[in-house]
């Protein structure tokens, strides 16, 4: 990707010298989304035919007993045990030095999302709120709880902030075996994904019905919730292609991502077996699917997971 002189967001906040807001660690709390989507759409309506279309089937197409509560979003899948729990805590790393550049790359990112995503908003004559990414090592305090860098990158819809350990981008690399900067992005720009869905009003259902939904069902939801996120980083990288920016191999680099931390291959690694009715973020081959049907068409309207079949 050709980052470098773009301009850089000025929503990173970086705690990483920060010992976590006053702390103990924890797991990843309950209403935390990791992994986001960001991009933007080229057409009008399309925001408010997903908002539209979710809505309809949420009123009309679920059977909210077949439900059950559950699985937090995140990057990584994990059922209720969060593979992004069993990942590897990271001890300690510091995001150390050579993070720098890497600070640069994440705000350029961000700012791109913004640009993107307020193109959106405003075509749909709505109002894009830009989200702040929060920085930090190890452990972090935010609305949403406390949360160790182990769990990965997530969204607090409470505090309308990502929060991102820029270590997982070397965990992704070496144990998730997603190399390259675009995977990198596209971690980021999932993330966003969740900010749009927390805007348009998807997150804040999808936390209200899960209340009442069985298990099975609460997983299967926050698949769609998960796999429309990767949607939106697709519709994201459309647009980012459109500028010029991408290079040879960047959109292989995040397919390949969303491909190896679909909750079939992380089972597959973390326990040696697949349990089907714990995935909570989709498939390898779903996370793939809806990455590139967002970065194909770069229509927001492509990305209703809730009323098409995943
Ligand atoms: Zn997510």
């Amino acid at each position: 990707m050709l980052w470098r002189g773009r301009r850089q967001s000025d929503n990173v906040e970086d705690q990483r010298s920060d010992s976590g807001g006053g702390g103990g660690l924890g797991g990843g709390s309950p209403g935390q989304f990791r992994i986001p989507i960001g991009g933007r759409a080229g057409g009008g309506s399309s925001i408010f035919i997903v908002i539209l279309v979710v809505l309809a089937g949420w009123y009309f197409g679920f059977d909210p007993s077949q439900i059950l509560g559950g699985g937090d979003g995140g990057l990584l899948p994990g059922g209720g045990g969060q593979i992004t729990d069993s990942s590897g805590d990271q001890g300690g790393g510091t995001g150390a030095p050579a993070s720098d550049e890497m600070k640069q790359f994440v705000s350029t990112v961000l700012a791109e999302t913004e640009d993107t995503w307020k193109g959106i908003f405003q075509a749909e004559g709505l109002t894009y709120e830009d989200p702040k990414l929060v920085l930090f090592s190890s452990q972090i305090r935010s609305a949403c709880g406390f949360a160790s860098s182990a769990a990965g990158p997530f969204y607090c819809p409470s505090d309308h902030k990502v929060y991102l350990d820029m270590t997982f981008f070397q965990q992704l690399d070496q144990q998730f075996g997603a190399s390259g900067e675009f995977a990198r992005a596209y971690v980021i720009a999932h993330e966003v994904g969740h900010h749009v869905q927390n805007l348009t009003g998807i997150l804040p259902k999808f936390n209200q019905m899960r209340q009442s939904m069985g298990e099975a069902e609460a997983n299967h939801m926050s698949m769609q919730v998960e796999l429309q996120a990767d949607c939106f980083a697709g519709v994201w990288a459309h647009f980012t292609a459109q500028k010029g920016i991408l290079e040879q191999g960047d959109m292989e680099s995040a397919l390949n991502a969303a491909r190896q931390i679909g909750d079939d291959t992380l089972q597959k690694k973390m326990q040696g077996y697949v349990v089907p009715e714990s995935f909570n973020h989709g498939t390898s081959q779903q996370r793939q699917t809806w990455l590139a049907r967002g970065y194909k068409s770069g229509k927001l309207s492509d990305c209703d997971t809730f009323n098409t079949p995943i």
